[in-house]
């Protein structure tokens, strides 16, 4: 199953989904929660984002703040399986992070799928909420989602929306102070940023932390011609930075450079918020402008 693949995906969701106050649209869907349903808000284009976003992914527009009541019950696409809960876990049995697409939706929302055994998921498996006694106004409301009895077989797609685990909470702890926390792999000795609690290479737990500087390395970039709400202009530059010391390259905004100058092997800097601004949140980094130094042989 594409567990890595949803693993992968921590790096391509920034701002939108941590840590914050919830605006209109995370409010009303919290708060529909905690009266026991779950709504998805409408796009200008016609589509049901669950969780709701303030922005469409596609577009960058706004929504439109239309909100429509969706499953309960949903899909399965895609999960990973836990064989050992930890601390902070929504079970303490084994269970599936999962995504689900539920009824009525068009995105999928991940939570935590009580199958028993791992056997019994599958791309497809049905699934409806089990609720929570005593509901607060969390996503958390939702105990976890369990299987249905019947099978059907949906299609499956691969388009989802992944929110920040215990690590990437841990990454956003260090963003808040100006820093990268990453970690370093005892088995293979891989440093990873963001902060993982496992290494997808290995398989082991993770437990030596690292920090990194905030200067790097352009690998790979894409300009974009679409307005995204973080993006000071359009066009605008998304690239995959390595981190100097880091193994793997996180994903960021480009900026204080045209676009058509940007190039591989640039050397940039983070361009932090003022210290009073900063929350634990990707959006302390405004982006990534050139240091100057001389290109890198990558
Ligand atoms: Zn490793």
């Amino acid at each position: 199953m594409p567990s890595e693949e949803l693993i992968a995906e921590h790096v391509l969701e920034f701002p939108g989904g941590y840590t914050r106050t919830t605006g209109p649209v995370i409010g009303r869907f919290l708060t529909e929660l905690r009266d026991g349903r779950i709504v998805g808000v409408r796009t200008a284009g016609g589509r049901t984002l669950v969780p709701p976003l303030e922005y469409d992914p596609d577009t960058g527009e706004a929504v439109t703040g239309e909100f429509t009541e969706v499953g309960p019950a949903g899909t399965v696409e895609g999960w990973a399986w836990v064989s050992e809960p930890r601390a902070g876990h929504p079970l303490e049995r084994p269970f599936a992070w999962a995504l689900i697409r539920l009824d009525g939706a068009d995105t999928a929302l991940v939570h935590a799928v009580d199958a028993g055994d791992v056997r019994a998921m599958r791309p497809g498996l049905r699934v409806r909420p089990r609720w929570r006694t005593g509901r607060t106004g969390h996503i958390t409301d939702i105990e976890s989602f369990v299987p249905e009895v019947t099978r059907i077989v949906s299609p499956v797609r691969t388009e989802y929306r992944v929110r920040p685990g215990k690590s990437l909470a841990r990454f956003l702890e260090g963003i808040e102070r100006g820093i990268f926390l990453g970690c370093r792999c005892g088995s293979c000795g891989k440093v990873y940023v963001p902060y993982r609690l496992s290494c997808p290479e290995c398989g082991v737990a993770i437990t030596e932390e690292t920090e990194l500087p905030d200067t790097g390395t352009i690998t790979t970039f894409a300009i974009n011609n679409l307005p995204d709400p973080r993006a000071p202009e359009v066009p605008f530059v998304s690239a995959y930075i390595l981190l100097d010391g880091a193994d793997i390259p996180m994903i960021a905004l480009v900026g204080d450079v045209p676009a058509h100058e940007v190039r591989q092997g640039m050397r940039v800097r983070a361009v932090w918020v003022p210290e009073e601004e900063r929350t634990a949140s990707m959006s302390n980094i405004r982006w990534f402008a050139p240091t100057g130094e001389p290109d890198v042989e990558l």
